[in-house]
């Protein structure tokens, strides 16, 4: 639906119906993340998104406070030191949450509130691990302490409930290409009014990166510094439909809640029988969009070139939970079950994998699929 909706001739750009479904479009961006502030939209991915969140947060010299449960939260952390800003980092490691203890001493450690803002990633994709964002900014509002706070959804927006006011959540990032069922190519950053305000001025931000037009126009080509991405826009207007029309917001939460039960259950199963693990032991901090799973003996990489191979199934890779060439790299794999994905995919995706350690000889607990199942069913 989403590519038959950007398969088309190119529209007017200078009036008409693309000006009338782009408002359409701010507004249910905003509903998406419950959010009563501003939205920007850039032609960008998450990297770009990034730097977008960057730009607009901070001046040079200013100080971030970079909460890491993995790859994303590292990379975010070197994206805004590379443009001149001090971070504090605090590395949770790659398979829990972030300690509550540790940021509020970070926050003491700050007495005259140099820290501008705290970047958090609810999701991080490279570990799977989930964050507790709301407990985040309990955290700075019990320390009294003014910085902002700006989290990164890429992976967890249309997956994982998210609440940008409720949160007191003042900038979140997000693009098209995860939760979002779209291809690569629009990054997005959420702006609550406090951050508009706080941030008016920042000295790294640039004509094409300020946020500030790029909500609020007035004009339709300062939305987007230019040309506006016309077709992904109509590419977004058809996913946002599938999501808060069709489907609707919080069954698409039960979805996603509901195959990561199936695919939790089922690596679980298949470590009784074999050195296989889900990386986040805690249930509570596991994603419901992506799952890292360790299999011992280099078992992870070889079945994901024999699913690759055989069944053109694409696991994902370790990213930074070993490094590439290292004797551990071959023993992480991660599936991901997020935006436009149902239970048979999953089902599926579960039945290559067993059958790739049945063919490769992977020793695994038997019943995994009985399990998948019982759990899809309820039961
Ligand atoms: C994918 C992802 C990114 C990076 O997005 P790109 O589009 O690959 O640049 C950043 N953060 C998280 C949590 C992600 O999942």
């Amino acid at each position: 639906r989403v590519l038959n909706a950007m398969h088309r001739a190119a529209p007017n750009i200078y009036e008409g119906p693309l000006h009338a479904m782009t408002a359409t479009i701010f507004r249910d961006l905003n509903l998406l993340a419950n959010s009563s502030g501003q939205v920007a939209i850039y032609v960008a991915n998450g990297h770009g998104a990034w730097e977008a969140a960057n730009a607009n947060l901070f001046s040079r010299g200013d100080r971030a406070l970079v909460l890491a449960t993995g790859n994303f939260g590292h990379s975010w952390a070197n994206s805004v030191r590379r443009m001149g800003v001090e971070v504090d980092l605090l590395d949770f490691g790659r398979q829990s949450p972030p300690d509550p203890a540790r940021i509020a001493a970070a926050l003491r450690a700050d007495p005259d509130h140099r820290i501008k803002a705290v970047l958090l990633t609810q999701v991080d994709t490279a570990s799977s691990v989930k964050a507790d964002v709301a407990e985040v900014r309990a955290i700075l509002d019990a320390a009294r302490h003014p910085a902002l706070l700006a989290v990164d959804c890429i992976a967890s927006l249309g997956c994982e409930p998210f609440e940008m006011d409720a949160w007191g959540v003042d900038v979140m990032v997000a693009a098209s290409q995860k939760g979002l069922m779209m291809p690569p190519g629009l990054g997005f950053v959420w702006f609550s009014d406090r951050a508009a305000r706080v941030c008016a001025g920042s000295d790294l931000c640039t004509p094409y990166w300020d946020w500030q037009p790029r909500a609020d126009g007035p004009e339709f080509w300062q939305y987007f510094c230019g040309t506006a991405p016309t077709h992904h826009l109509f590419g977004l207007r058809e996913a946002l439909d599938m999501i808060l029309k069709d489907e609707g917001l919080p069954n698409v939460l039960a979805r996603h809640a509901r195959l990561a039960a199936m695919v939790w259950t089922a690596v679980e199963v298949w470590g009784r029988g074999g050195d296989i693990a889900l990386n986040v032991a805690d249930q509570a901090a596991r994603a419901p969009s992506v799952t890292s799973v360790r299999i011992g003996g280099g078992g992870a990489g070889r079945l994901r070139s024999w699913c690759e191979a055989n069944a053109g199934v694409t696991l994902g890779i370790p990213l930074g939970m070993a490094e590439p060439g290292a004797a551990t790299y071959g023993d992480y794999l991660r599936i991901g079950h997020m935006g436009h994905v149902n239970a048979h995919m999953v089902m599926g995706v579960l039945g290559v994998i067993e059958a790739g350690m049945q063919s490769l000889g992977i020793p695994h607990g038997s019943g995994a699929l009985d399990a998948a199942a019982a759990t899809m069913a309820g039961r």
